[in-house]
């Protein structure tokens, strides 16, 4: 296994898919998924260009952050985050991708002004009710932009969902378009706090399919690193 192959397959496979849409290449960014990665498999990643990283346990990434050069790399929490955690990642997260309730925008808020610097967040979408128990309802998306209007010290930057698994990928299609509609509703909502750039959707299994339906952002670990152990 060679990460250096399996990115060139990857990027080739994206460059293919986006040919196929008619998207440029380009406009997807490629986040490493680095849980359960050492830090040499990493950095073998980011020798490849891959700067952008995404860890989904905090204790996990403090020790990485601790150990990377990190001006390097931009790292994103993508796994659940409790409020009780948030003071490790402010500031240091440079987009919180799973910000699935008003009281963790809130604590982010919080954390996020008393460092005097504005954090930049993802609402994870819940787009099925198998895969996981956390996200944003849809119905609930328009109400919980609302209870955060007046928040300074978050940016909202867009979306993030993941689709349950599927045994073929094109049956996670109906899912990413549930999150393309919200994100496209998302752009014509005039709100101080909300900048909507990014829609985060697939990884290693469905990427393609997530790109098929307007992804912008794939979160990408066993394609690049191999299986997890
Ligand atoms: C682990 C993980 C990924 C990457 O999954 P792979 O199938 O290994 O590509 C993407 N997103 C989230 C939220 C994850 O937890």
């Amino acid at each position: 296994m060679n990460i250096k192959d399996n990115i060139l397959k990857l990027l080739n496979k994206v460059d293919d898919v986006c040919n196929e849409v008619g998207v440029k290449s380009e406009s997807i960014k490629i986040i490493a998924v680095t849980k359960n990665v050492g830090i040499e498999k990493i950095m073998q990643a980011v020798s490849c260009n891959l700067r952008d990283l995404g860890e989904n346990r905090v204790q996990e990434f403090l020790n990485k952050y601790q150990t990377l050069d990190n001006k390097d790399v931009k790292w994103h929490l993508i796994g659940h985050l409790q409020t009780n955690k948030v003071k490790y990642v402010v500031g240091r997260i440079c987009l919180i991708q799973s910000v699935d309730s008003i009281k963790l925008a809130n604590e982010i808020n919080k954390k996020a002004k008393e460092l005097g610097v504005i954090q930049d967040i993802l609402i994870e979408l819940k787009t099925s009710y198998e895969e996981t128990k956390f996200g944003v309802d849809v119905n609930h998306i328009d109400e919980f932009l609302n209870q955060v209007a007046d928040l300074k010290n978050i940016r909202i930057k867009g979306l993030m969902t993941i689709a349950p698994k599927v045994n073929f990928e094109d049956e996670a299609r109906p899912y990413f378009e549930i999150a393309y509609n919200q994100f496209e509703k998302l752009k014509n909502v005039r709100q101080d706090n909300m900048e909507i750039q990014y829609l985060s959707m697939g990884m290693s299994g469905d990427f393609k399919a997530a790109i098929k339906e307007g992804s912008n952002m794939i979160r990408i670990g066993t394609a690049i690193f191999g299986e997890r152990k």
